[in-house]
């Protein structure tokens, strides 16, 4: 995994890149909070649960299915979010499923359970570019713990805060065209 913090990146900079009109402030914490969930599995190392196993690490909470009924279920809070139900549902499933994807690219561990419940296979993107982030807090303080914050800054941080800074400029000119449509 990327650290989890890393995991937040995606929401944060595709809320903010998109405004608070459209993503309003209650449905930006939730798409923060959905795209670290998954990685609450860890949780079951505590009870015995194997990494490999469909409930284990990286497993059913990273799964295609996960990520697109959460957010579909998140839709009975539809008046909280204060925003549009598509909108709520696609910025929530984007959040989501961005973790599986940044997990699926990172340098170790087990692959993701994308297909759980119908199978067990775990997936890696053609591609792997992150450094594995280490479970053990401790170990960021490494020479190896610098690498995996270097390899998140450059792969993860630096792409999501040009595509907000595009969206943004995007979205000011959209709206300077709208309030004075003649120029
Ligand atoms: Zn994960």
């Amino acid at each position: 995994m990327p650290t989890v913090i890393t995991h937040a990146a995606i929401p944060i900079c595709l809320g903010l890149g998109l405004g608070s009109r459209i993503i309003p402030p209650k449905l930006l914490l939730a798409g923060i909070a959905l795209s670290m969930l998954p990685d609450a599995d860890v949780l079951a190392f505590r009870f015995g649960v194997k990494y490999a196993d469909q409930f284990g690490h990286r497993g059913f909470t990273h799964s295609l299915l996960f990520a697109f009924l959460l957010p579909t279920f998140a839709l009975l809070f539809y008046r909280w979010f204060k925003a549009k139900w598509l909108t709520i549902w696609s910025f929530l499933t984007v959040s989501l499923l961005s973790h599986s994807l940044l997990d699926s690219i990172t340098t170790g561990g087990l692959g993701v359970g994308w297909l759980w419940p119908w199978s067990d296979e775990r997936f890696f993107a053609p591609f792997q570019v992150i450094r594995v982030a280490p479970f053990q807090l401790s170990k960021y303080l490494t020479p190896q713990g610098f690498a995996v914050i270097q390899s998140e800054l450059y792969w993860v941080w630096m792409p999501g805060i040009i595509c907000m800074v595009g969206l943004w400029l995007l979205r000011r000119c959209f709206f300077q065209k709208r309030a004075f449509p003649s120029s």
